[in-house]
């Protein structure tokens, strides 16, 4: 069992480096931004709620993340070697949500990846996206707003992880494979866990 958490500011390659995370170690992906993201194409109530945050930069509120969470890992925790986490926890009560629910489910979290970018590469990585997939919250307004919330209320959590002694920085510039290898060094060197690739 292998769970992780995939950390960093919106725009630092979480979704690019969770399907590689997926693919070598077997995991199940939990992204909590796709799965709002579905709601609101299917126009669920939820989507309308979640949209109604969503746009303005703002989080949902912890207890209706937590919740979601809960349900999602009730349908689907057993499914696979581990969860990859990509996108919850961001606020210190979602972190303390997710240990309770991973330990009543007789579990725990392993290691948290933090995707290290500075901040005018998030932003042109951001305004791209959004042009490339329509994505409605890749605007610069609601960019400026997602990056100030990410500072205020999810940037502490690196201070949380590393007093846990579970952080793993990993610089997020550069080629892709190249920051999963250094991902994956990260994970060796925390839980002894090797990538797929490298049991031939
Ligand atoms: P993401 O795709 O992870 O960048 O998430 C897109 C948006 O979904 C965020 O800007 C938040 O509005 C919302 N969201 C995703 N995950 C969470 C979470 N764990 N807590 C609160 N809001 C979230």
């Amino acid at each position: 069992m292998l769970n992780l958490v995939l950390f960093g500011a919106p725009g630092s390659g979480k979704g690019t480096q969770s399907a590689k995370l997926i693919d070598q170690y077997g995991l199940y992906h939990i992204s909590t931004g796709e799965l709002l993201r579905d709601h609101i194409a299917r126009g669920t109530e939820l989507g309308k709620t979640a949209d109604s945050y969503i746009s303005r930069g703002q989080l949902i509120p912890d207890e209706l993340m937590t919740e979601i969470l809960d349900d999602v890992l009730d349908k689907h925790a057993s499914e696979k070697n581990g969860v990859v986490f990509d996108g919850y926890p961001r606020t210190i009560p979602q972190a303390e949500a997710l240990k309770r629910l991973l330990r009543k489910r007789g579990s725990d979290l392993h290691a948290v990846i933090g995707l290290e970018v500075p901040e005018d590469e998030l932003v042109d990585r951001m305004i791209k996206r959004g042009k490339e997939t329509g994505r409605a919250d890749d605007n610069l307004e609601t960019i400026k707003k997602r990056l100030d919330v990410y500072h205020s209320q999810t940037c502490p959590l690196r201070e949380y992880y590393k007093n846990e002694g579970k952080y793993i920085g990993v610089n997020g510039s550069g080629i892709v494979d190249e920051i999963f290898n250094h991902i994956a060094e990260g994970i060796e060197k925390a839980t002894g866990r090797v990538p797929r690739s490298r049991h031939r």
